[in-house]
């Protein structure tokens, strides 16, 4: 790690601390931390993931990282600060409710700071940087990688929250993507550690179409993938604060589907299945997807289904299959 690295770093700590501070002891983070409460958050899960808060100064931070001797270039380039078309650096988190992001050693690289008055955007994270790369970390990887292991099985959310709501309930293998879509880096990371990953993305739309994006990935890289689901509208945090860990665990994570039945049923409604053109052309963009599985007794499994569903001869389907299986090479 070089000097600047290391100054960058130890900024990085001062600043998780002082965060964390302010939000927990200071009238300045009350509203932060008033906020949090209201949302179920314990002040022992505040704790645990070090959450804070930015106060609403200029000043405040910029000044606080001077005084202990870090240079404002140095904090800008990093991301730590920003500067205005004036020249002005400041705090691009102040107002904000704060996430440090660990990396996998438990350092703190980036913050995701979260708006507590409907101010846009809900979620600012910090920009991409050495020690900061987005599309590589996970969300509470460092605590969840034990669990992991041993649980055998990974739980991957959509947000911050839902990691952490789901953490204080005991499901603690749980981790996110940093506000975008999983990448190949993150699959292969979680890949190292576990084959089976549950995807439980929010339940509205754009969570089962991040569902389906991210389940080619994680499959892409190796992993047994599930999808959860839940109840329409809902994210994990809400299922949670409501439900509790147990009935999450029950209800949610262990029925999840299986890639191919999630599959199935996301590629069904964009057909009419009354329509014999709607028929024929599920049952081909189902077979593409059959044709990619590498173990043959799971390829019977989905033909045989399909065959019964669509009163289908397994012959013609297994032809179907070897045609498209010798495409793909
Ligand atoms: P909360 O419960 O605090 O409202 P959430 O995690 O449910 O947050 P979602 O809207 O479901 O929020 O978004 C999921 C994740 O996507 C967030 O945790 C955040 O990392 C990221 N995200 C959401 N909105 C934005 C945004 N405007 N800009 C960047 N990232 C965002
Ligand atoms: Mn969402
Ligand atoms: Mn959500
Ligand atoms: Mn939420």
């Amino acid at each position: 790690v070089s000097q600047e690295s290391q100054d960058v770093l130890n900024a990085y700590e001062w600043l998780t601390k002082l965060y964390h501070h302010l939000l927990r002891h200071t009238k300045e983070g009350k509203t932060g931390y008033q906020y949090l409460i209201d949302r179920g958050f314990t002040d022992e899960v505040i704790d645990t993931f070090q959450l804070g808060f930015s106060p609403n100064s200029k000043e405040f931070i910029v000044q606080f990282l001077e005084k202990k001797g870090f240079h404002p270039q140095t904090m800008v380039k990093a991301g730590l600060l920003s500067m205005n078309d004036q020249q002005e650096v400041s705090d691009r988190f102040r107002g904000r409710v704060v996430f440090p992001i660990r990396n996998h050693l438990g350092k703190t690289v980036g913050f995701g700071g979260r708006s507590i008055n409907n101010q846009e955007p809900k979620y600012l994270n910090s920009p991409e940087s050495e020690l900061f790369h987005k599309g590589r970390l996970l969300y509470n990887f460092d605590l969840a990688r034990s669990h992991i292991r041993k649980q055998e099985e990974a739980v991957l959310f959509e947000g911050y929250a839902d990691v952490i709501s789901a953490y204080a309930a005991g499901v603690t293998n749980g981790v996110a993507t940093l506000g975008t879509a999983i990448t190949e880096a993150q699959a292969k990371l979680l890949r190292r550690y576990v084959d089976t990953v549950v995807i439980c993305y929010d339940a509205d739309d754009a969570g089962v179409q991040a569902s389906y994006k991210a389940a080619k990935v994680l499959k892409k890289a190796g992993c047994t993938v599930k999808v959860a689901s839940m109840p329409n509208g809902m994210d994990p945090d809400e299922f949670v604060q409501q439900n509790g860990a147990e009935r999450f665990r029950k209800e949610v994570v262990d029925v999840s589907d299986t890639y191919m039945s999630f599959l199935m049923r996301f590629l069904k409604k964009d057909y009419n299945l009354n329509l014999e053109g709607d028929r024929i052309q599920y049952v081909e963009s189902v077979l593409d997807e059959v044709a990619l599985i590498d173990r043959p007794v799971e390829r019977e499994h989905y033909l045989k289904e399909l065959a019964n569903e669509f009163e289908l001869s397994m012959d013609t389907l297994t032809q179907e299959i070897m045609a498209r299986r010798q495409k793909i090479g």
